[in-house]
């Protein structure tokens, strides 16, 4: 049995994953009273091009998902109830929770309006359980907000984060140091933090398919097949995850994109629709006083693939027409002439990444928000 204290080195440390059932069709439900019980969609609208945010548990019976176009969501379930988003409301219950979570311990990472971590190793070293704080957690946010939780408790995030998952909806569920290893072996590798479609695919190639196999490969052989992911996906077989809680993520990049209501086919309106992108990207890096070396674009197409093109530079920039000036050659790149099934595209996005601190980049920087108008975020 591995030592609960430490485990190949790395100390373990108490960490709880808070994830809320349904979010925003939870929330509707509970301001809609007629909604209740019903199959709920929140999202775009299912006439035009709109994605599904969330749907309650009674649409998800219907085999309706996050990101699934509204239309398809609409043919599988004709009698749902589609809801426009209320972020308000979203970001005013969202704003309550983690307030809740921030009683218990000031190291709190959200990772969306409805999920956080949370490193309860401190609160817990005068005797209190792990599992107690996450108990009141779940039924504090009930009686305070209306709206259901699922946690998870173990001695990782990766672990927390699977085990939140485990007894969803409204349900807990703890991995306690000497279970680790027999949970995570039958598990798909798809459901490891950080193997996207791409890995599994790969790794299905290599005979991979659960955790187990996983552990069985050797670090050599992942390394070799997978790069420098393979040393994380080594680690996290055994149940390794030295990530901290972070309470702010440095942000990684600022982007904009749009899917359009009608597919755009002429290459000047698209580039005329980057450079738009462009105008409230270069905003947005302003306000946040941020700079960056590489612009990338996206672009999909009618049958869903999608393609980024991107550009580095020495020189982190943030100025609509530092941006605007990569645009014409990354749409050559993106969206080639002369290849009919590519030759219109349903969403386009611009974004700017390696980002640094703009006093980094200028001397000027302290007046940077002088130098540029701001740029109408509509
Ligand atoms: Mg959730």
């Amino acid at each position: 049995m591995p030592d609960p204290h430490s485990e190949h080195g790395v100390e373990l440390r108490k960490i709880i994953h808070v994830d809320m059932d349904a979010f925003f069709a939870a929330v509707e439900q509970r301001d809609h009273p007629e909604l209740r019980g019903q199959p709920v969609i929140v999202g775009g609208d299912p006439a035009g091009r709109g994605v599904v945010a969330t749907c309650s548990y009674e649409a998800r019976r219907f085999g309706i998902h996050s990101a699934m176009t509204a239309a398809r969501a609409r043919s599988l379930c004709p009698q749902a109830v589609f809801v426009r988003p209320r972020m308000d409301a979203y970001r005013e219950a969202s704003r309550q929770v983690m307030g809740i979570l921030r009683c218990y311990t000031p190291l709190v990472e959200p990772l969306s309006l409805d999920e956080a971590f949370l490193d309860v190793t401190a609160a817990t070293a005068d005797g209190i359980l792990a599992v107690q704080i996450a108990r009141e957690i779940r039924a504090r946010i009930e009686r305070e907000t209306g709206l259901t939780a699922s946690a998870g408790v173990s001695y990782n995030k990766l672990l927390a984060k699977l085990a939140s998952d485990w007894r969803k909806p409204n349900g807990l569920f703890v991995v306690p140091p000497e279970h680790g290893l027999a949970f995570l072996a039958p598990l798909p590798v798809g459901k490891l933090h950080g193997v996207g479609p791409a890995t599994v695919k790969k790794l299905s190639a290599m005979g991979i398919h659960t955790v187990l196999d996983l552990r069985n490969a050797s670090r050599q052989v992942l390394i070799a097949q997978l790069g420098k992911a393979g040393l994380w996906f080594y680690d996290v077989a055994r149940g390794i995850d030295r990530r901290p809680v972070q309470t702010s993520r440095p942000r990684k990049s600022v982007g904009y994109e749009r899917t359009f209501p009608q597919n755009l086919e002429d290459p000047k309106v698209m580039l005329s629709t980057l450079r738009q992108m462009a105008g409230q990207v270069s905003a947005r890096l302003q306000a946040l006083g941020l700079a960056g070396r590489t612009v990338s674009i996206k672009a999909r197409f009618p049958d869903f693939e999608t393609v980024t093109r991107a550009h580095s530079d020495a020189q982190a920039i943030w100025r609509t027409e530092a941006i605007i000036a990569c645009l014409p050659g990354l749409l050559a790149k993106a969206v080639p002439a002369g290849l009919p099934m590519h030759a219109s595209v349903r969403l386009l996005g611009v974004t700017v990444s390696g980002l640094v601190n703009v006093e980094a980049v200028s001397p000027e920087a302290g007046q940077m928000n002088l130098l540029e108008e701001p740029v109408d975020l509509r």
